[in-house]
């Protein structure tokens, strides 16, 4: 029937242009195999939560090899038979790096920042920059640069390999203990992984140290962002919860590693814990409340996306994702770059003989003089200039995005 059908082409292919040499052209194009392409995607999804733009952007992931060695205090047996019950290999644990980036039409913040540049987790990794422009979000656009943590994989994309802000009008915001825990020289002197940690550490957060806001328990980090200590994995590890509407989300770094392993097993230990027994404590505990209270849950380690619910079974928990929809336009998707609008003070800054007030105004530094004067009196009122400023930051591109993706409910 093939063969009839391709006879039939050719045919009909030779009578429209009249035969030359159309033949052998296509008798060969018929033999031949698609070629193996290996090149992958851009790693960008998007989707809305009540009123703002979420997208995912993935920094890569981390290929941390067998299970075992990275959970030392739980018995081996036990880590194999969960993962080979779910599919997946003990001796390759792959953890996937998604930074969510929230647009709430007046800022930009972005939740942790992958590995950056040095990518000491191999070359498939250090990709938010280049996936951050496929999805058409320009770095000068991150007004707030969360972190959970003081770790490799959370605060080194801070800076670029010039030694420049990547993200230069965002401020920074981590909580105090980690600052200081992870930029403490003296740590250099005892070697070994926690040396190069403070040193990675050092050299991306002491250049911002003057845009700093401490993100300190219940500390808003912008309207409606508010930090929660969840300590144990780092001494000041935060997680991030986002009120909008009626929805409340909470980025939850790495309070969590494993979607298996972390679930029905949520006291195993990690390695990496700085405090081990107090990690395991607080992942039970915030388990607990993201499913008692149905919390959209960011998650930066767990399957791309990383968007989903936490559920209780028992005496343990399991990851419910939220699926992934290309549909919403009801067209094949296609990932168009989104233009955002472009922020006033950028502007200023590349005009020649701009005015440097108004560049000041705009710079991290005075937006953290702003934040915390927000603090200092929380009931005063921006003023109706601020307002407009803040608004003219940023605009909402559609929620039925390039993408097709809908909302998180
Ligand atoms: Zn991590």
């Amino acid at each position: 029937m093939a063969a009839d059908i391709l006879r039939l082409r050719r045919r009909e292919v030779a009578r429209l242009v009249g035969g030359f040499a159309v033949l052998p052209l296509l008798a060969e194009e018929a033999a031949a195999a698609a070629p193996i392409t290996r090149v992958r995607p851009p790693g960008w999804y998007r989707t809305s939560l009540g009123d703002y733009e979420l997208t995912v952007v993935s920094d890569g992931d981390l290929d941390v090899g067998e299970a075992a060695p990275l959970f030392p205090a739980h018995p081996k047996e036990d880590l194999v038979q969960l993962l080979e019950n779910s599919f997946l290999d003990p001796k390759r644990t792959i953890f996937p790096q998604n930074c969510f980036v929230l647009n709430t039409g007046k800022e930009v913040i972005l939740f942790d920042t992958g590995v950056g540049y040095t990518r000491p987790f191999g070359p498939k990794t250090g990709t938010l920059l280049a996936n951050l422009a496929a999805a058409g979000i320009e770095p000068e656009q991150i007004d707030v640069v969360a972190c959970s943590h003081g770790h490799i994989d959370h605060c080194w994309g801070i800076i670029g390999g010039d030694g420049k802000p990547n993200f230069p009008n965002a401020k920074v915001c981590i909580s105090r203990a980690d600052f200081e825990f992870w930029t403490d020289e003296k740590k250099i002197a005892g070697g070994g992984w926690i040396a190069t940690f403070v040193e990675g550490a050092r050299r991306n957060l002491l250049p911002v140290k003057d845009r700093i806001q401490f993100a300190d328990d219940g500390v808003e980090i912008a309207p409606g962002i508010k930090a929660i200590a969840t300590p144990g994995h780092t001494v000041g590890h935060t997680n991030f919860e986002i009120e909008v509407g009626n929805r409340t989300a909470m980025f939850i770094g790495d309070m969590a590693h494993h979607y298996i392993l972390h679930m029905r097993r949520p006291l195993i230990e990690f390695a990496y814990d700085t405090n081990p027994k107090q990690s395991a404590q607080t992942r039970l505990a915030m388990l607990k409340r993201l499913a008692a209270e149905r919390t959209i849950v960011l998650a930066y380690h767990f399957p791309f996306p990383g968007i989903g619910r936490v559920v209780a079974e028992g005496e343990a928990f399991a990851w419910v994702p939220h699926p992934w929809h290309l549909h919403g336009t009801g067209r094949f998707p296609r990932p168009v770059p989104i233009v955002y609008g472009r922020k006033r003070a950028n502007r200023r800054q590349r005009r020649p003989g701009a005015s440097s007030r108004a560049v000041v105004a705009h710079s991290p530094r005075a937006k953290v003089r702003r934040v915390n004067a927000r603090h200092a009196s929380p009931g005063r009122m921006p003023s109706r200039r601020a307002a407009s400023r803040s608004a003219a930051t940023a605009s909402i591109t559609s929620s039925a995005s390039s993408t097709g993706a809908i909302a998180v409910r």
